[in-house]
């Protein structure tokens, strides 16, 4: 062996030693949490401690029974101990739709400053205790997702864990950017697909390029008056749904016709996102077939607002007084709410807002914070990691100043956020 090559060895062993010390020294940091009560995800804990080790939770339990020698305890008086929240519906390529239009985001700008920006709202979710996000689709910049995801996963940028939707699929002519002359190919916010074929390919090659979910516009404002119609038939749906799940892939439908909803039930689709003209019948077929329906009341809101509505004052618009009815709909038919707001539409950071809403609308903040944290955890298919406090799931954790039961708005008060066991926020 040449002295070269001992020199390469031994720098390999010195490496090696490092990278264990660093494992060793990650395995043995440990905390326990001492709050006023805990929320596990599914009910709250007066007087529970947490006791976290690593990147996992080790124990959940009153103060006498958790033992943790050697762990650094952390007071937390008066706050409220909890999972990470979870926001099922975001876009971080948008931003605010009163900042530039969308067409002006997808049409105007470079995708280069779509991520730029990104990165800076990913920063913002994971400061504002919203430790996993499922971003559903990127609206024209195209697999730019699968890069964000990369660098959260590696280290490179901060924020929450990401599931990515890719492009998303449309019916070809369904969506938007329009109203272009028609000679004119223009590029659409999502991957025009129809047809056995079309379909087939197109589900595949997104699932390829990493898609964790595939997401359809299962209708869109395409009806002969600008009206909300469906866009794929119940065949095309399933078809989706067939080749998407053979993957291990599920299906998310953007829907906000009876019809559109309807189709997407049938189809198989997990979760349908908007669901604003949803009926009493509909609702009660997605809550047979334990489809879950994620509101994004938040989105409608900022939209509304972005029209000239102050809310409180003058008559309370059509629009919302309609979304309220048909949200409460929801909620008496049993349907599973998992909580989304389709942020994006409104500032980065203030997911909050759509869990704000859900109260206002008449949902009992306990099943709100259960939406936004073990049920959310359920419906993306992470409940083995993540969702809840509970002994070996990720140490996913935040604590808030004050109960966000007694007023939801205690979310906003966010003291300490706990990534994977490592505390990013205090
Ligand atoms: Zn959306």
């Amino acid at each position: 062996m040449t002295r070269a090559r001992l020199a390469v060895v031994a720098l390999g062993v010195a490496v090696v030693v490092a990278q264990g010390t660093g494992i060793t020294a990650q395995r043995e940091r440990a905390y326990l949490l001492k709050p006023a009560r805990v929320f596990d995800g599914e009910r709250v804990r007066e007087g529970a401690v947490v006791h976290v080790q690593g990147a996992r939770i080790v124990a959940i339990g009153p103060a006498a029974d958790v033992t943790a020698p050697g762990a650094e305890v952390i007071e937390l008086p008066g706050m409220t101990v909890m999972p990470g929240l979870i926001d099922a519906h975001s876009h971080v390529l948008l931003h605010p739709y009163n900042e530039a239009t969308w067409n002006a985001q997808v049409l105007n700008q470079p995708q280069s400053l779509r991520v730029a920006r990104a990165v800076n709202h990913l920063k913002a979710t994971l400061e504002a205790g919203f430790t996993t996000i499922r971003d559903l689709g990127t609206e024209g910049a195209g697999y730019a997702d699968v890069g964000l995801k990369q660098a959260l996963a590696e280290g490179v940028i901060p924020g929450p864990r990401l599931l990515i939707a890719t492009r998303a699929l449309i019916a070809t002519g369904s969506y938007a950017p329009k109203g272009f002359a028609p000679e004119w190919e223009i590029p659409q916010g999502a991957q025009e697909a129809d047809g056995v074929d079309g379909l087939t390919r197109a589900v595949r090659e997104q699932i390829g390029r990493g898609a964790d979910w595939i997401k359809v516009y299962g209708d869109y404002r395409w009806g002969p008056n600008g009206e909300a119609r469906p866009t794929y038939t119940l065949d095309e749906l399933t078809l989706i749904v067939e080749v998407a799940r053979s993957s291990g892939r599920p299906v998310v439908v953007h829907a906000s016709t009876p019809e559109g909803m309807r189709r997407a039930v049938l189809a198989g689709a997990e979760t349908i996102e908007h669901g604003d003209g949803g009926t009493p019948e509909v609702f009660r077929l997605m809550a047979e077939r334990g489809v879950a329906l994620v509101p994004t009341l938040a989105a409608g809101h900022a939209i509304t607002q972005y029209g000239g509505w102050v809310p409180g004052q003058g008559p309370e618009p059509a629009r919302i007084t309609a979304k309220r009815a048909s949200f409460q709909a929801a909620l008496k038919a049993g349907v599973r709410i998992a909580a989304g707001s389709d942020v994006g539409v409104f500032t980065h950071g203030d997911n909050v807002r759509e869990l704000e809403l859900m109260v206002e609308y008449g949902m009992p903040a306990l099943d709100v914070l259960r939406s936004a944290t073990s049920v959310d955890a359920d419906v993306l298919h992470l409940s083995t990691q993540i969702g809840r406090i509970a002994p070996g799931l990720l140490a996913d954790v935040i604590a808030v100043r004050g109960d966000p039961i007694q007023s939801i708005r205690a979310l906003r008060e966010i003291s300490l956020v706990m990534q994977g066991g490592r505390i990013v926020i205090r």
